[in-house]
Order: C-alpha cells, then sequence, then structure tokens
C-alpha cells in the first residue's frame, strides 16, 4: 500500500500544475454542469475595488496601538457611512501573547438595520506588525503593508455596500436584495504569536476581535450565515473548500461555490479539499453560531506558504494584487446575496 500511496502521490504532484493554473482567465470548468441560473446583481467593479484597497495601504500599516491604525478606522467608518450603512464600533482591550494590551475596534457596517433576515459579510482590517515569514530575516521584525492580507476583504466588502448604495440604471432589473446586510470588520486577527518568538505560547493568540465580537454580540442579533473574505486579492489565487467551514456550514459552502460557477469563476473555486484554517470564522461559528465560511486562497506549490507568496511578507503590497481576483471573490459574493430571498 505504501508503494501505491507514494506512486498515486507522484502522479498527482505531476498533474497539480494542470489543475491549479496562475493565470487569471475564467471559465467553467468542463467537468461542472453548466447551471441554469443567470447572473444577478450588478457588476463588481474590480478597478473600485482595487482604489480600496490602496487607500487603505496609504495610511501605511495598520498595526495594532499605531497613528495608521486610528486613521484608518476613522477612514473605513466615514466610507460605510457614506453608502448609507449604518455604522457602529466596538471598543476593546485585548491582551496580545507577550501581555501588551492592544486598543481594538471591530467596526460594524449595516445595510438596512430595519431587515430581520440578514447576511454576515466579514473580514479582518488590522495588518500584521511582523513581516515574520519574509524570506530575508532581516525583515521579520518589520511591519506588513497588508495589501491582501486584510485591505483586500474589506475593499471587497465595502463596493458591495456601494453597490447596495448604487441605484439600478433605468431598463435594468437588477433590484437590490431584500435583506440586511452586515459588514463587520474585525479588529487584532494577524497579532498572532509570531514564528520568531521564542518564549512560551500562550495560545489562542489569532484572531482576537472576532473572539470579542462573537462573545460581545448586541442584544438578539441573528444572520442566516456568514462569509469571511481573507486574502482575496492574490495573484493566481485559488479557493479550494476551507475545512472548518466544511465542518460548521457545508450548505453555505455549497451555495458560494455553485454562485462562482453561476457568474463564470467556477475556476478560482474548485470544488477541492483546502486545508482547517484557524481564522475570523471559528469564533464566529463557535461563540456566535452563524454558520460562517472562509474564503482564503490556498496554494498547494507555492513553497513561501500555502497562503501565497506574499503572506506575511514585505512583498504583500498593493502591486501585488490582482483586480482579476478581487472581481471573481466580487462578483460570487454579490450573486450569493442577490439570490437570497
Ligand atoms: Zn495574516
Amino acid at each position: 500500500m505504501i508503494a501505491i500511496i507514494a506512486m498515486l502521490a507522484a502522479y498527482f504532484i505531476g498533474i497539480r500544475p494542470l489543475l491549479v493554473e496562475c493565470d487569471n482567465s475564467h471559465h467553467i470548468d468542463d467537468t461542472e454542469e453548466l447551471e441554469k441560473v443567470q447572473p444577478v446583481g450588478p457588476e463588481f467593479n474590480a478597478d473600485s475595488a482595487y482604489a480600496f484597497v490602496k487607500a487603505q495601504c496609504d495610511f501605511g500599516p495598520r498595526a495594532m496601538n499605531t497613528d495608521g491604525h486610528e486613521r484608518c478606522a476613522q477612514w473605513i467608518v466615514s466610507k460605510f457611512q457614506q453608502y448609507q450603512c449604518k455604522v457602529t464600533t466596538q471598543k476593546a482591550q485585548l491582551r496580545g501573547y507577550d501581555g501588551t494590551m492592544l486598543n481594538a475596534t471591530n467596526i460594524i457596517a449595516q445595510y438596512r438595520p430595519e431587515l430581520t433576515t440578514r447576511i454576515l459579510l466579514c473580514a479582518h482590517w488590522d495588518s500584521r506588525p511582523w513581516a515574520d515569514n519574509d524570506p530575508d530575516s532581516a525583515n521579520w521584525r518589520k511591519p506588513i503593508l497588508a495589501a491582501n492580507d486584510a485591505a483586500s476583504g474589506v475593499a471587497v466588502m465595502m463596493e458591495i455596500a456601494r453597490l447596495l448604495n448604487t441605484p439600478s440604471a433605468p431598463n435594468t432589473q437588477q433590484p437590490s436584495p431584500n435583506i440586511g446586510v452586515d459588514f463587520v470588520c474585525f479588529d487584532a486577527e494577524d497579532w498572532g504569536i509570531p514564528m520568531w518568538y521564542t518564549g512560551e505560547d500562550p495560545g489562542d493568540t489569532w484572531a482576537l476581535g472576532a473572539q470579542y465580537w462573537s462573545k460581545n454580540l448586541p442584544q438578539g442579533y441573528e444572520a442566516r450565515y456568514g462569509i469571511l473574505l481573507d486574502m482575496v486579492g492574490g495573484q493566481g489565487a485559488r479557493f479550494y473548500q476551507e475545512g472548518l467551514s466544511e465542518e460548521f456550514a457545508p450548505e453555505i459552502v455549497k451555495k458560494v461555490w455553485r454562485a462562482a460557477r453561476q457568474v463564470g469563476y467556477g475556476s478560482y473555486f474548485p470544488k477541492k479539499d483546502g486545508g482547517r484554517i484557524t481564522d475570523d470564522h471559528l469564533p464566529v461559528n463557535q461563540y456566535a453560531n452563524i454558520p460562517t465560511i472562509d474564503i482564503i486562497p490556498y496554494y498547494p506549490d507555492c513553497p513561501q506558504s500555502s497562503f501565497g507568496p506574499t503572506w506575511h511578507t514585505l512583498a504583500d503590497d498593493v502591486e501585488h494584487i490582482a483586480p482579476a481576483t478581487l472581481k471573481a471573490v466580487g462578483q460570487t459574493v454579490i450573486q450569493t446575496i442577490w439570490t437570497e430571498e
């Protein structure tokens, strides 16, 4: 059996480059059954989303307890307000792995807060203070710009908020969905224990803002389901079906991956298993009891990281953002929300 497994492994490794393409073209998988549902909702504008990524990066690193962090929070609040969302902030002092107290702000922007049927979209907005996965060890304590690993998720949410607030053009049938949408920007996701730290690992050092939000929900808050967007702008990104999402919210995984095929982005969302990732969706599932999936990339052949070549490196900058990836994810989420009843 061992020999057979080894042979199979060699076979699969051999064909992987064919399965996981690195170009940004999109087509429907030949093996997928074409589904009858047409694309609905507005066209996701990748240039607008890209501009939202850049605007966040223009504040510099948005690491906890820094000036850039505070200024970017104000900007995020003002943008969601501009798109007629009701915005509240949830502030908390959270303890980092080394005892540092982190001044955290979760930002909650509600589209049509009066509606009781709601969908949760979420992403973290803080940036990692250390490029501890950079190929050059001289950079390991420098802050990253986090264009992908933070700004991309907020940017996709912001573009959807903009579109929800944009009246449809005459003679088009693009009614807004008759559901509420909550955009939650989690803080303090990426202050998890650095790779260079040699002290004791206290455990549970990631996703602190999402943990706090999930344990301190507004009275009676409910959402039908949630979608977490994490690193949704990388070049060559493919979004495999993440393990905890399949465990906690298998129907939502099916729904979103089906939506991707309906809008022609099935190749970005292979129906294959990614790993189990501890991310902001875990506390949302565990403590807030909202079935929530994670749209997060998986690069099986990338030596730097399975999260992609720029993960926690100084190369996570605006130049490495692919508008085509933002588009694939944004249009898929629009399809998911606009087909909701
Ligand atoms: Zn990160």
